[in-house]
């Protein structure tokens, strides 16, 4: 598909959890501000999104997801509004919506209006409580495991399917084997790993280590026999390998489509990435300009060919734009990864029990 197919929506800069390792408190003055968006401004976007859907080009649903910079369920009313609005005054619109959220807030009520409007949550979960208390505390500094459990449950008994997003932070990477124990047990068929990026030394994973950790997921997976259990990332590189990469970014997928492929609102300023944010080279605009804009200003800015340009074979497809303009960039260890996974690729498609 040529042009946007993921658009990420920051609605807010306000957590009801404080995760040691979030930059939302490393580096709160990296991000937008108390200003949440409206409901009439969220609607004001979904309406360009929706536009920019119907375009002749257009081969598939754009993605609509909102997220973080912040919990985007603390300004629920104004994200459901905004799309009830959408869907009364133009039914055939073909976004999907989806959401991450840290699951404090999730109740029959929320999950009801969710299911309704068939926005998919993924719930953020670092594993089992004694590890995910270890980091994704309240304010008050107790752990909040049991409550994003609720959530979860809120979603079960609604019958949402459940997708969780964990964070590969040092306590989940050194103790997978009872991160999948906690995943077989609790019964979870979903999982995407985020890498955790832009933080201060003691808590970054480097490249090499994120990969390292892909490669133990996948064997761990292999090992268990977790066939029902997806993990994202891999198949999101399962798709690169084959030819069909995702453009969506490296964190949590396998290729990078930033500024041509996705965008993100971050509140009133639309960026290639959220990581590019108050930087004022790379700002495409604003959210209430249309959306035709925004990849002309990001081949103004890096080249027509930018992300979607010719990546090597072995790549699986561009990698984060972010680290290539770095000096000290090689992607040795993302190349060295694809290797393995084609190989590993190869070998299980030719198992025959
Ligand atoms: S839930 Fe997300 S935004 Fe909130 S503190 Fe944790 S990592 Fe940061
Ligand atoms: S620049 Fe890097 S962090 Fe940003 S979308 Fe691309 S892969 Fe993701």
């Amino acid at each position: 598909m040529a042009g946007i197919e993921r658009v990420c929506i920051s609605v807010n800069s306000v957590c009801n959890l404080k995760c040691t390792y979030c930059y939302f408190f490393l580096k709160p003055d990296h991000l937008p501000g108390p200003g949440a968006l409206s409901c009439a401004e969220i609607g004001v976007i979904l309406d360009n999104v929706q536009r920019y859907g119907r375009r002749p080009a257009a081969d598939k649903p754009i993605k609509v997801n909102f997220v973080g910079s912040g919990e985007p369920l603390i300004h629920w009313r104004e994200i459901r509004d905004a799309i009830k609005n959408l869907n009364s005054t133009i039914p055939d619109h073909s976004l999907r919506f989806y959401t991450v959220t840290n699951g404090l807030l999730l109740n029959d009520q929320v999950v009801g209006e969710m299911k309704a409007l068939d926005l998919k949550p993924s719930v953020s979960l670092d594993g089992p409580e004694w590890m995910h208390d270890r980091t994704r505390l309240r304010h008050n500094g107790r752990g909040s495991h049991r409550a994003v459990m609720r959530g979860i449950a809120a979603l079960r008994r609604a019958g949402v399917e459940i997708a969780i997003n964990t964070t590969l932070n040092r306590d989940v990477i050194n103790h997978l084997e009872a991160y999948f124990d906690f995943i077989e047990e609790a019964g979870f068929s979903k999982i995407i790993f985020d890498r955790l990026v832009d933080v201060p030394a003691e808590h970054s994973v480097s490249t090499a280590e994120f990969y390292r950790a892909l490669q133990d997921i996948a064997s761990i997976k292999e090992r268990r026999r977790l066939d029902s259990v997806e993990i994202g990332n891999l198949e999101a590189y399962r798709r690169a390998i084959a030819g069909r990469p995702d453009r969506v970014c490296t964190m949590f997928g396998s290729t990078c489509g930033s500024g041509f492929h996705n965008i993100i609102y971050m509140q009133r300023e639309v960026y290639p990435c959220g990581r590019m944010f108050g930087q004022q080279q790379w700002v495409l605009g604003r959210f209430d300009e249309p959306l035709e804009l925004f990849p002309k200003r990001m081949a103004a800015k890096i080249g027509s060919a930018g992300c979607t340009g010719e990546a090597p074979e072995e790549t699986a497809g561009p990698d984060c734009l972010i680290e290539r303009l770095r000096d000290d960039y090689d992607g040795s260890e993302r190349r060295e990864f694809v290797g393995w996974f084609r190989g590993q690729s190869q070998l299980s498609g030719c198992r025959s029990d």
